[in-house]
Parts: C-alpha cells; structure tokens; sequence
C-alpha cells in the first residue's frame, strides 16, 4: 500500500510530491506520458510570462540569463527538481480508473506497452492539469487534418495560408513566427480589440506587423466552417470566405473532471469547479485532493504555475496534520 499517490507530474504534481518528501512522506507520481508534458508540449520557442522566481517549487532557485524563461529552461530546471528530491516517477503509466473502496483508493494504469497495474494508496492527489483537452469551437470542419489545437512551431507553415484563431499569448506569439516564415496569416478573434491578457512587451511588435499589413487581423470575428481549402468568418461586415491551408485553433484547455466525478466528488457553479477546501485542497471525498489546474474548473485561467504551485504545501501539511492525529 502506498502512502500517498499523485496523478501526473506537471509542476503542480511535482511541487506536491517535493513537500511531501519534505515531510518524511515518499509519494509515487504516475505520469502517462513524461515529465512536465504539458511545457515539453508548448511551441519550441516560447517565452513564460512569468519571472522565473514565480515558477520555482521546493526551494530550488530558478536562475537563467533572460528576464522570463525560455521553455527548454523550464524542461531544465523541473528535471533539476526532480532529480535533486530523487522523486520517485512511474512515466508513461497512465492512471485510467480510480476507486474507493473500504477507506482505501485503488488505481488502475496502463503503460505504453499496455502492461496493466494496479495499486492502492491511503491518499490521491490529482494534479492532472488540462492540456490535454483543447476548448472545441464546435464548427464544420474542425475535425479535418488540417486543423491543429496545439501550434510547436513555423517552420512546417512556409509559404502557406493559415488561420489563427484566437486572440490570447498563443494565437499571437505563433501569428508573428509564422509571418517571419513567410506564412499569409490571419488570425480570426471575438474580441472587439487585443486582449488585455497578451505579454505588453510582445503586443507592440505584433501590432506593428497588423499595422504593417504582415499580419491581417479581424476583430470581432469568428469562424463559422472549416472546408478543405477556405475557411468561413462571421465578420462585423458578414461573411467572408478566405482560402486557406492550416487551421491554428488555439482557444484554450479545460481540465477534464471525469475520475473526480467518477470517484464522487460533486462539481459547483457554472464552471464546474470541484467542491474541495481552498485552505487544504481536500475534496468532498475524504483522503482525496486537487492540485493546479484542476482545481479551476472549466475556466483554467485563474490557476496557473504561480499559484498552482502553492497547493502541495497546504495539501503535505493537511496531510501531515491528519498523520500525526491518528
Ligand atoms: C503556451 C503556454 C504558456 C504558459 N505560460 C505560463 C507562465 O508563464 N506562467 C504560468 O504560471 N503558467 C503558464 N502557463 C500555464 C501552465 O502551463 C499551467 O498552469 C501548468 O502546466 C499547470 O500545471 P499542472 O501541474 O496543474 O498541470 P500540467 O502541467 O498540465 O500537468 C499535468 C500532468 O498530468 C499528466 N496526466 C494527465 N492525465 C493523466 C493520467 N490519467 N494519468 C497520469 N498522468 C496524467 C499529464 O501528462 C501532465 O504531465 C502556460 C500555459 C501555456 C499553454
């Protein structure tokens, strides 16, 4: 029987696994794919928005040369982490169902080669994060090839005609690499004007290049179909039919709350956020508890690294109280 078994090991996951080591506690991470997947899957060239001291877990100090880190930085310093607390990590071993059952979880996994394990443990933490499931628009056409919800990098779009949809960091950071391949951009965004939210000290670049007409930008619009050589927009002005190669839908995650509703913890409000303590992150399902974006419900932008990280320290103390009373 394990003592405490946490499900992915993303920064949030991992900070919780550090605190608890902290504490004499040896939890096991189950991560189906590999360690922090969701930054090893960002685009290549991205740039945090956060300072690297907000980004840092367990003590470790982040140091780089550059103001905000650099993806292949963040992979470094959560390695780092990783291997310094001697963190004990199952990869590729994916959690696929949780039980409860006489006041002890069991959980099933399967690994790449679809080897089948089971094991139980007194507490679960799950630090599943949302990257894995990308908001649908729910149009025509959003299921042809063409169309991606994750953008790695340019290159593959040279000399292509592709739209971006959104209007966030994401949609922009890619409309500006892709225009310097020499790709025809168009990013297709709801918003009446740029989004509060872009980097500022990106914004100004990218809206030179609008200005410029390197990058054509229509506010208020959204598309409505995806063909195989146009897409469709609903403009302020009507429609407009654009030829074009890719799709760029880059409209945000939500995390997915299957196991929790599975293993009976009740969602709230009309983001769905789990019912759990915000001092212990403990659920409505005793011995069961959230870390990061899962905490957030279906609008994962008010928990990110920054905050997610804190989670593992309130959940390790919780849990250490709850050890010390028996
Ligand atoms: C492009 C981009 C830039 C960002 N920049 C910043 C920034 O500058 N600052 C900031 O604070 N935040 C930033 N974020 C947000 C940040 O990435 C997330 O908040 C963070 O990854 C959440 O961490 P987490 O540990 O909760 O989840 P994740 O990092 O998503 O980790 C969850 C892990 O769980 C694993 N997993 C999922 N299901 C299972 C399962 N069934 N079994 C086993 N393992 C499973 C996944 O493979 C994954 O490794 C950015 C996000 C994006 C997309």
């Amino acid at each position: 029987m394990e003592e405490v078994i946490i499900v992915g090991a993303g920064p949030c996951g991992l900070s919780a696994a550090v605190e608890l080591e902290k504490i004499g506690i040896r939890p096991l991470l189950l991560e189906k794919n590999c360690l922090v997947h969701s930054i090893y899957q960002y685009p290549v060239n991205l740039q945090f928005f956060s300072t690297p001291q907000l980004l840092e877990i367990g003590d470790i100090p982040f140091t780089t040369p550059n103001e905000k880190p650099m993806r292949q930085e963040a992979l470094t310093y959560y390695r780092n982490v990783a291997q310094h607390y001697k963190l004990r990590i199952h990869s590729y071993e994916a959690v696929t169902n949780i039980v409860k059952e006489d006041g002890c979880f069991r959980l099933h996994t399967a690994d790449s080669f679809d080897q089948r394990r089971e094991y139980e443990a007194r507490y679960v933490i799950m630090a599943t994060g949302y990257f894995d499931h990308p908001n649908m628009i729910g149009i025509p056409g959003e299921e042809l090839p063409k169309v991606s919800h994750y953008y790695r990098e340019a290159h593959p779009y040279t000399g292509m005609k592709v739209a971006v949809i959104g209007g966030n960091n994401s949609a922009v950071d890619a409309a500006m690499e892709l225009q310097r391949v020499g790709a025809d951009v168009t990013v297709i965004y709801r918003g009446r004007a740029y989004s509060p939210n872009v980097k500022p000290w990106v914004q100004p670049n990218f809206e030179s290049m609008v200005n410029k007409g390197r990058i054509r930008m229509l506010f208020n619009s959204s598309v409505i179909r995806i063909d195989s050589n146009s897409v469709t927009v609903n403009t302020a002005d009507g429609e407009l039919v654009l030829e074009n190669d890719f799709v760029l839908a880059l409209t945000g995650f939500r995390p997915d709350r299957k196991f929790l509703q599975e293993i009976g913890v009740r969602l709230q409000g009309d983001y769905g956020i789990p019912v759990h303590n915000p001092i212990t992150m403990e659920t409505d399902v005793e011995g069961l508890y959230i870390a990061g974006v899962i905490a957030s419900g279906a609008d994962a932008n008010e928990i990110f690294i920054e905050t997610g990280r804190k989670h593992g320290l309130w959940i390790a103390q919780h849990i250490a109280d709850k050890e010390g009373a028996r």
